[in-house]
């Protein structure tokens, strides 16, 4: 019985449709999951309730037994998880943690490199929309035209010519392996700091099927909600802690800190207060979970049902970004079918499939129109969905975009989604 159903019926009833459109409709954006039910009862559990200002064993609040052995438990487990000496698992989110990254080894005004937004990047790699764009002298490396993989030529022309200090890797929308030994070299060859930004395949790296940032990278940030499957929230990690002769702290101190030292610092007090302990105690876990042989049989699904989608994709004449995937996500570009993405992610809307419009790289459009959509398979195959699942959804994709005006079709093509979704429960009751 819900609490909150005789508490606060009116809020319960939103609760309750979301669950039912999660429920009712075929998730395909590529940075969403369904958590676990042990993940959720974390999340909305009793520490919510407490303040834990500071780090396990050093807080600014008594009381902190129980939150420290939860946090101790998400750091533990996610060292493992990755093979690092080092992590931080308080940013709240993906961004903070971005931030935190770049106020430990920038100063404001300093150059990075990062991956263009319409190449596949993220706001906080250098969008002039956001703090990044803002505060640092972001240059945009791009994609080759041809392969729509990371043009090194492109970014060696830029690593000499603007003498990053750090290099950003890593993006929201490439579908290729992050190719972190490359980026390593120009990094090396111009003495820059490299930061992997793994937001979006960590839980593929973790599970092994995707090289690992670890060797190569001075730092990694990542989401703990997107293949890693837990709460939404963000983690930085270190494979093997050093010096940081540039921080901005080292040179006020006089002392040359660890890098370690001084992300704990810039995350909290630098940009955070308090800690979510609740979502820290839900991503020990997420972490747990990830520990477990069955989520690396999870990864392995995701990435061959994002293949089977492909395969069916190609079959249908459709262009794909890179002309295919290493990982959960494909960036489909639809000029030559005629629609654009903001069209075609209304038309997909209205057949209960969830996708998102997406730039392309070279993108004729502005970023509310598109020519692309971006899909992912990490929710559908939470579900447990498998290959011949992929292969109806990507029939159904495109009856859809070949019928966008017809909303008979498009009703008809919901009621098959809806069915193959009662099939496949992601909580059930
Ligand atoms: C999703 C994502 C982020 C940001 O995560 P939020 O939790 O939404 O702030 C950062 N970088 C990349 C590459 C991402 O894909």
């Amino acid at each position: 019985m819900s609490f909150l159903a005789l508490t606060d019926p009116e809020i319960h009833t939103v609760l309750a449709r979301e669950l039912k459109r999660e429920e009712n409709t075929l998730e395909l954006i590529a940075s969403e999951n369904f958590a676990s039910l042990s993940v959720m009862e974390m999340a909305g559990g009793v520490m919510t309730n407490k303040y834990a200002e500071g780090y396990p064993g050093r807080r600014y609040y008594g009381g902190c037994d129980y939150v420290d052995e939860a946090e101790n438990l998400a750091r533990e487990r996610l060292k493992l998880l990755f093979g690092v000496d080092y992590c931080n698992v308080q940013p709240h989110s993906g961004s903070q943690a971005n931030m935190a990254v770049f106020m430990t080894f920038l100063e404001p005004g300093d150059t990075v490199l990062g991956l263009d937004l319409a190449h596949g990047g993220h706001l906080t790699h250098g969008s002039s929309v956001n703090f990044s764009g803002q505060l640092y002298n972001f240059i945009s490396y791009h994609v080759s035209k041809s392969t729509g993989r990371v043009n090194f030529d492109d970014v060696q022309d830029l690593a000499q010519k603007h003498r990053p200090k750090l290099i950003v890797c890593g993006g929201s929308a490439y579908p290729r392996f992050i190719e972190f030994e490359q980026f390593r070299e120009i990094a090396d060859s111009v003495n820059s700091y490299l930061l992997a930004d793994i937001a979006h395949p960590s839980g593929l790296i973790a599970a092994g099927l995707h090289p690992s940032p670890i060797p190569y990278c001075d730092i990694v940030t990542s989401t703990t909600h997107k293949t890693l499957r837990g709460p939404r929230g963000g983690i930085i990690m270190v494979g093997k802690d050093k010096e940081n002769p540039w921080g901005r702290k080292a040179q006020k101190s006089g002392r040359i800190k660890m890098i370690s030292e001084l992300i704990d610092s810039t995350v909290m007090p630098g940009i955070q207060g308090g800690p979510l302990m609740h979502i820290i105690g839900a991503k020990a876990v997420a972490f747990g979970e990830a520990l477990r042989p069955e989520f690396k049989t999870y990864s392995q699904n995701i990435i061959n049902n994002a293949k089977a989608m492909v395969d069916e994709f190609l079959t249908l004449g459709y262009n794909l970004i890179s002309g295919g995937t290493d990982t959960h996500l494909l960036l489909i570009d639809l000029t030559s079918k005629n629609i654009d993405g903001k069209t075609a992610e209304n038309v997909l809307g209205k057949a209960g499939i969830t996708v998102n419009k997406n730039m392309i790289p070279f993108d004729q459009r502005s970023p509310f129109i598109t020519s692309g959509i971006r899909l992912g398979t990490p929710a559908v195959t939470t579900r447990g969905m498998g290959k011949d699942e992929m292969r109806m959804i990507v029939s159904w994709i495109d009856t859809a975009l070949n019928n966008s005006d017809d909303d008979n079709i498009l009703s008809r093509l919901k009621k098959d989604v809806n069915n193959l979704c009662s099939s496949f429960p992601v909580y059930g009751h």
